[in-house]
């Protein structure tokens, strides 16, 4: 037996009802939001990554899948879909065009890491991306996207935890006096933070172990090294999240794994994900398209993984949703067995989904069937029925049934569907 690969799941039909919800909720909202599909590709070639989210990163160092292409070019699964949107804004010269570039996406993301609850190697996220605009409401519009969609979702126990990384200049200003603290402790670090020190220090401050928190509570702290600027836009980014009653709370050691983020960052966490707990991030990435040869462009943006929002959705969410009427064509003997593939496209030709078993030649057999697949009506068709030119109609809850005429069948149907 041929099995799927390690940490990439199948959606079988039971579990894809509450994916739709998922994605249906998130495109309304992101509609609202003045937000516009786009659809970019799933691989890309690998210096695109590299460039964009940061060659010291844990995505870039271990976690892509890369590999060689017929031609000897190197080419990568997308891990995040920031980068590929952004190649295609450039690409297609969206600068150029007169209002924001206001994108959504949806769809997989590859990553070589240790599968688990919450963790996979084949994810999927919903994003955004928000392009061209400078401005703290900027900020504000995306992150009321966010917490929008995940709160009609009903999701419960989330928190949005923000922070400000301010602008490269303070960052640089920054990192001297958190490397010299941190030397200071590296051998009480983590092997991971012991590298972190060289290549990317800030993210020894984001390190979930335990001897790591401990060692940098009494660092020194980015909000002090920052611009007056770079103050004055965060504040505007809160001030404006107060205006509009979204609850938030500061966390100083948000820095994100990824290179490309400056000011405003967020994380959306859920305390009831165990250790997977984050649902969604993201953050202002002003530098990133001129990183990747674009025009100056402000930008900023979120992406949220779905199994992690579907891990989390409430049984209560989805039945509200009310499922369709199915007809079930119970169909049988020679002359019904005809009659009723007809009947079939007949109703499904005029909206009313319509189902059989085609293995079934009882009405015994096709009655248990009905209810197996949860129809709410079974449309009875033997020999009898098509001789008299009408058909039955059962209703599989109340059992009461109806004769219909076989020659109009989908309007006579209609309103004893509708009134069931
Ligand atoms: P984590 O801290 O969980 O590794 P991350 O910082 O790597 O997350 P991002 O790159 O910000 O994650 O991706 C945004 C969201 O995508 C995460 O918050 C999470 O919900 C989801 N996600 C990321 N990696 C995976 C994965 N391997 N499997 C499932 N979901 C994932
Ligand atoms: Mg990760």
């Amino acid at each position: 037996m041929i099995r799927g690969i390690k940490g990439v799941k199948d959606l079988l039909p039971e579990e894809t009802p509450r994916w739709r919800f998922i994605e249906e909720t998130a495109r309304r909202w992101a509609d609202r939001y003045g937000f516009h599909e786009i659809r970019i590709p799933i691989f890309e070639v690998t210096t695109l990554f590299a460039r964009s989210i940061g060659a010291s990163t844990d995505i870039v160092e271990k976690e892509m899948y890369t590999f060689q292409d017929r031609d000897g070019s190197s080419l990568t699964l997308r891990p995040e879909g920031t980068a590929g949107t952004v190649r295609a804004y450039i690409e297609h010269n969206r600068a150029a065009v007169p209002v924001p570039q206001k994108y959504f996406y949806f769809g997989p993301m590859f990553r070589h890491e240790r599968p688990q609850a919450g963790r996979l190697r084949q994810f999927h996220q919903f994003g955004v991306e928000s392009l061209g605009m400078a401005d703290p409401r900027a900020d504000v519009e995306v992150i009321a996207l966010l917490w929008r969609i995940l709160s009609n979702l009903g999701l419960q126990g989330l928190t949005l935890e923000i922070n400000n990384l301010g602008y490269p200049a303070d960052r640089d200003s920054y990192r001297p006096h958190l490397v010299t603290y941190l030397r200071q402790y590296e051998s009480s670090l983590c092997a991971n933070c012991q590298r972190r020190i060289e290549a990317n220090p800030l993210r020894v401050l984001d390190c979930k172990v335990p001897e790591c928190r401990a060692m940098t509570e009494t660092a020194p702290r980015l909000a002090d090294s920052l611009s007056e600027a770079a103050q004055a836009y965060f504040t505007g980014v809160l001030h404006g999240l107060d205006v509009i009653h979204i609850p938030y709370s500061l966390n100083h050691r948000l820095v994100r794994g990824l290179d490309y983020y400056n000011l405003t960052t967020f994380e959306v966490t859920a305390t009831n994900l165990g250790a997977q707990n984050a649902v969604g991030a993201g953050g202002r990435y002003d530098g990133l398209v001129e990183t990747l040869s674009g025009p100056p462009t402000p930008a900023i943006g979120f992406a949220v993984g779905l199994e992690r929002i579907a891990m989390l959705l409430p049984e209560s969410a989805l039945r509200t949703t009310a499922a369709n009427v199915v007809v079930y064509i119970a169909a049988f003997g020679d002359q019904g067995s005809g009659v009723g593939l007809s009947a079939l496209e007949d109703l499904r030709a005029s909206g009313i989904p319509a189902v059989s078993d085609f293995r079934s030649s009882t009405l015994k057999s096709h009655l248990r069937q009905a209810d197996r697949l949860a129809c709410g009506f079974t449309l009875i068709l033997g020999d009898d029925e098509v001789q008299k030119g009408t058909a039955i109609l059962r209703n599989m809850v109340t059992k009461s049934q109806y004769d219909l005429p076989l020659s109009s069948l989908p309007v006579a149907i209609q309103p004893l569907l509708r009134s069931s």
